[in-house]
């Protein structure tokens, strides 16, 4: 039996293309193969490849100035492999703060550069994001690193940063597809594949193609953007079944309507949980309203005496993972694109349910 998976990552998928793979696993559209059998520079993997590739750039209008690559190493490798490939001749990057997975970009990329940190909101406890106008910005800056949604701590930039000459580079890992963006807003968009995707370790990277050829001498090839753009992502050996799945989650989504629709039905998902959390007592949301995140919902019992209660019901009721992030506690639900609307209205009745038998 299924149950309703809140975890932040890896996350849930839906369920139709958990089928369809493992009806595809042993045979491949005929094949007599699986995908993960196939070389990657055959006519079967190349057509699964292409239509991914494809799909991605039709769901997110991305257009033709961009790279789109498929690699390795999650959103952490990336925070190493962002200055290595941007940083040419400058030798400083800006970078706004909004939480746990800022910080961990900010203290790798300090291992390259000088790192600016230009705005923060630790003075409340990462529960908002600073206002544009309020980032020092630095002219000189290789460029602008921001995470549009911090996973952690549910804060989720409503808003898109004016463009300035200063590249910006945006962490989307955890919202990537949750919402329609508008691409060349942006000179890098990247994340870990595990929240919106598919499965852990692959790596998706869109990047402005005039920004290619910076790379430090020091960049591994296989996580050089230029060589990577010039190779389709096939310097080394992709990996192979993980961009097959998110090929089929990326069809499952255009079958949904896209992101039009897909965005509408977070919208109604994210508004169940914190309208209710708005009228209660019980319990409460941190997060400014204005940054929460549609994505990742941070919540707190009045009564933490009550949280190992409070979870053990939920599990009984097939709600799982629902235990806030070890470093900042409390509880989270992370509902993403694929957690059906039926499992956060279950999750709203027992919140209710379990706020009327301990309040
Ligand atoms: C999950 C996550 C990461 C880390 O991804 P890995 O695949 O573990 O490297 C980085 N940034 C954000 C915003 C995340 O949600």
């Amino acid at each position: 039996m299924r149950v309703f998976n809140f975890s932040a990552g890896p996350a849930v998928l839906p369920e139709s293309v958990l089928r369809r793979a493992a009806n595809e696993m042993q045979d491949w559209h005929g094949s007599g193969m699986s995908v993960m059998e196939m070389s990657h520079r055959g006519k079967e993997f190349i057509s699964i490849f292409e239509k991914t590739e494809a799909d991605f750039r039709q769901l997110l209008n991305i257009s033709s100035d961009y790279s789109v690559l498929f690699l390795q190493g999650g959103a952490l490798a990336m925070n190493a492999l962002i200055p290595m490939n941007l940083l040419g001749d400058k030798t400083t990057a800006d970078y706004v703060n909004t939480g746990e997975w800022s910080k961990k970009s900010i203290q790798e990329a300090k291992k390259y550069c000088t790192v600016n940190v230009v705005a923060s909101s630790e003075d409340q406890g990462f529960t908002y994001v600073p206002a544009q106008a309020d980032w020092k910005l630095n002219r000189n800056a290789a460029y602008v690193h921001i995470c549009t949604n911090e996973t952690i701590g549910g804060v989720e930039y409503q808003w898109v940063p004016d463009k300035s000459d200063v590249p910006l580079v945006a962490d989307m890992s955890s919202h990537i597809l949750s919402r329609e963006i508008d691409v060349s807003s942006y000179d890098v968009i990247y994340g870990g594949a595990q929240k919106n995707i598919g499965p852990a370790g692959l790596t998706f990277c869109i990047v402005r193609k005039d920004l290619l050829g910076r790379a430090l001498d020091i960049t591994p090839t296989v996580f050089n953007w230029k060589e990577q753009t010039e190779h389709n992502s096939m310097v080394n050996t992709p990996p192979t079944y993980s961009i097959y799945i998110a090929g089929l989650v990326f069809e499952w989504l255009i079958e949904q309507g896209g992101l039009v629709q897909i965005e509408k039905m977070n919208i109604a998902k994210a508004n169940l949980l914190y309208e209710y959390f708005d009228s209660t007592q019980f319990y409460h949301s941190p997060v400014h309203k204005a940054d929460r995140s549609r994505m990742n919902v941070p919540f707190w019992l009045q009564d933490e005496a009550l949280n190992e209660k409070f979870l053990s019901g939920a599990q009984q009721r097939g709600l799982l993972q629902l235990k806030g992030h070890r470093s900042v506690g409390g509880m989270r639900a992370s509902i993403y694109n694929a957690m059906p609307i039926e499992g956060v209205r279950t999750l709203v009745d027992y919140l209710k349910e379990f706020e009327r038998s301990h309040g």
